[in-house]
């Protein structure tokens, strides 16, 4: 069977108030890395899920309206720390990337799309249909920052075609086969953005989605501030829930990521803004 190797990054972090991304915790400032995570996929080459922050990002923050989004939600990046650059120190140049797996629009995550040229994007198609006619402000209030996406984007992208799911990935009731080789599976955890979604990945050559979860990795982008919260079901701060796209939504997709991941205790969780469970992925 087909499997990947795992290599979390991240490109840059940003500050938020710790009070909104955990109910109870304190009032303080505190970093958050822009993860993103390099695949390596034993045909496809180097792919990537999401980018994190780019120079692109903080100078698009010095005009307006990123003005707006800067202050609500300050970036820290150094120049070494983008995707393509961590990426050539690993051996890859970034015209070998010809696969980007996007989570979904938001700036930290999309930050680095122009810097890989050769690039096609595998998107659920409802991740960016909501987004695709809006600019300055209308944009920026959905963390949405058009300047951000090649010219050619919708050119290059590759709409992920949901199927019903297997029943190892239950409760997930459709899933993406992006490779169409089992190696990694898109499932729809839309609430936080529209049409996110998380990528659960095979990273042993037997490992089965009907097991523990041992040799499977999930990447759930934004779907928790953090793995804690992920696996224990820790909420928010009420306030915070305010820049859900759907709140409602987002709970259910929070739902349905603990029951895959209670039926797969020993898969590794991989979150943007908190460090990587350890793994040999
Ligand atoms: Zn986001």
């Amino acid at each position: 069977m087909t499997h990947l190797r795992v290599v979390p990054l991240a490109a840059g972090e940003c500050l938020n108030l710790s009070a909104l991304t955990e109910r109870g915790a304190a009032w303080r400032v505190q970093t958050y890395p822009a993860g993103f995570t390099l695949l390596l996929h034993p045909t496809h080459g180097p792919v990537l899920f999401d980018t994190g922050y780019s120079a692109r990002v903080p100078a698009a923050m010095r005009r307006w309206p990123g003005v707006l989004y800067g202050l609500l939600t300050p970036v820290r990046l150094d120049a070494r720390e983008t995707a393509r650059s961590q990426l050539a120190r690993l051996g890859f140049a970034a015209e070998e990337v010809e696969n980007v797996i996007v989570s979904h629009l938001h700036a930290d995550h999309v930050g680095g799309l122009r810097d890989f040229t050769a690039a096609r994007f595998h998107l659920n198609p409802e991740a960016y249909a909501p987004l695709r006619h809006l600019h300055g402000m209308t944009a920026i209030r959905k963390a949405f920052m058009p300047e951000l996406l090649p010219g050619d984007f919708e050119a290059r992208v590759q709409p992920l075609d949901f199927q019903p799911a297997p029943p190892g990935l239950s409760p997930f009731p459709l899933a993406a086969d992006v490779f169409e080789d089992g190696s990694a599976s898109a499932v729809q955890v839309p609430g936080h953005a529209p049409g996110m979604i998380a990528l659960i990945v095979r990273t042993t050559p037997d490992a089965a989605l009907d097991g523990d979860g041992t040799g499977l990795s999930l990447l759930a982008a934004d779907a928790a501030w953090s793995v804690r919260a992920l696996r224990e079901g820790r909420e928010v701060h009420p306030l915070a829930r305010v820049v859900f796209d759907d709140a409602a939504a987002e709970r259910r997709s929070a739902g349905q990521l603990r029951e895959w991941l209670a039926a797969h205790p020993r898969a590794r969780v991989i979150v943007s803004h908190d460090a990587p469970e350890p793994g040999h992925g």
